[in-house]
């Protein structure tokens, strides 16, 4: 493993890891769907409700300036973090899927036309399928797919064939929550530009694993949650290129997010307010803050490197398992810390109790994927990831605790 990242020190900064849960040792290897919080994160959401909570923008008094303050200052950590080149870039949202859908009703449904292609990948989670699929249906626009070859990639031919002059909008996942895989997002966007279509990158999984930078990637659209970086649940971000926000409508309408309001009409705020409408979950933008600062004090470049490793070791063991299917690309440098597999004969619901049994969480089902799943002829997987607290000790309990499964089950072996 990596001499220098000592990650017995970082596990300490995770209270739910130092203890006992449901009276086991917690092997956690469900960060694909969420990530555990550091006592730096817990704590920034205490000393918010503590000390600075009030309902920020609308009050001319200390506490609500402060919280304003810090509202806008953890926007300009988000800036920082994906490198966008104004503020203003980063509207906050509940999550990926909010981030999504504003991008689908305030652009897609003002600027894709009948005829015109919006084109996917099949491993796309259904939070940047769905809402393709509605502007599509309702304007008559065609949802094209990208898909997988035998290798669990996406064939250049594919890309070139699939992104033509018909197509308006390309979005595509940097990383697939099913299978682990790295897709080129920075190909398919020159590729989605040199046809005149907009780009939107899903970094929901790739934002936890390494680092996103919309000016490199020439992303116009960029949505992730911050949970699955350790901040709290309810907050994610909407990164937009200030040119197509600006000519985008809101998609809440209520407090905050205007200018003037006359019996019968409205004029809107400014990028970002324009987009956030209501009032704000600060705390929760507090929070995302810290974890940003977390990852930044670990070093995104040694989490990557971490996380590799544990794949790399977890995949040979599991590989060595004749009774295991593991699924996704087989050169694991185009895979992020995440194993899709089944066990012969073995419902994954039943894996994940087993294995709960023995304290391993891992997730099972078909990962808001379904039509990769059925592309792939299978209904469901087991789903290990991994992230920074987590050691080659936890991947050891993994191992053991599935060479058990098919005995609880009665299968000799
Ligand atoms: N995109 C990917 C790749 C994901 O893994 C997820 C969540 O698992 C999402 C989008 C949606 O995120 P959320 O449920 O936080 O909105």
């Amino acid at each position: 493993m990596n001499k220098d990242f000592d990650v017995l020190k970082y596990i300490k900064d995770f209270p739910v890891l130092n203890k006992e849960v449901n009276g086991k040792r917690l092997v956690y290897l469900d960060s694909a769907a969420t990530a555990q919080k550091p006592l730096s994160v817990i704590n920034a959401i205490k000393n918010y409700y503590e000390n600075i909570n009030a309902n920020p923008h609308r009050g001319a008094y200390f506490l609500s300036t402060a919280s304003t303050e810090a509202h806008d200052n953890a926007r300009k950590t988000i800036k920082e973090f994906l490198n966008a080149k104004y503020s203003e870039e980063i509207i906050f949202t509940k999550g990926a899927t909010e981030s999504f859908n504003i991008i689908a009703q305030s652009y897609g449904m003002n600027f894709i036309n009948a005829n015109d292609e919006i084109v996917i990948s099949i491993s796309e989670h259904h939070s940047n399928l769905i809402p393709w699929q509605q502007v599509a249906k309702a304007k008559g626009a065609v949802l094209k797919y990208l898909y997988l070859d035998e290798n669990g990639e996406i064939p250049i031919s594919e890309i070139e064939e699939k992104i033509t002059s018909k197509t308006k909008l390309v979005s595509i996942t940097q990383m697939s929550n099913a299978l682990g895989t790295i897709l080129p997002v920075k190909e398919i966007i020159k590729r989605a530009h040199e046809v005149g279509a907009v780009a939107c990158v899903d970094a929901a999984q790739s934002i936890a694993h390494m680092a996103v930078d919309v000016q490199d990637l020439d992303a116009d659209f960029l949505v992730f949650s911050g949970h699955k970086i350790m901040s709290p649940m309810g907050i994610g971000v909407l990164y937009g290129k200030k040119h197509l926000l600006n000519k985008m409508t809101p998609f809440l309408f209520g407090g905050d997010m205007v200018e003037y309001v006359y019996e019968q009409d409205t004029t809107y705020a400014e990028l970002p307010y324009k987009f956030e409408g209501g009032t704000q979950n600060v705390e929760a933008a507090i929070g995302l803050q810290e974890a940003i600062k977390y990852i930044n004090h670990v070093g995104i470049d040694n989490i990557e490197n971490h996380v590799q490793q544990l794949l790399e070791y977890a995949h040979e063991k599991l590989s060595q398992l004749e009774v295991v299917t593991i699924y996704g690309p087989k050169e694991l440098h185009k895979k992020g810390g995440v194993i899709s597999f089944n066990i012969k004969d073995v419902h994954p619901h039943d894996v994940s109790t087993i294995l709960d049994s023995y304290g391993v969480a891992i997730r099972s089902g078909n990962h808001c994927a379904q039509p990769l799943m059925r592309y792939m002829n299978i209904n469901s997987t087991c789903r290990a990831s991994f992230y920074l607290y987590n050691t080659k000790e936890d991947v050891d309990i993994f191992i053991d605790s599935i060479k058990n499964v098919r005995r609880w089950l009665g299968y000799g072996s």
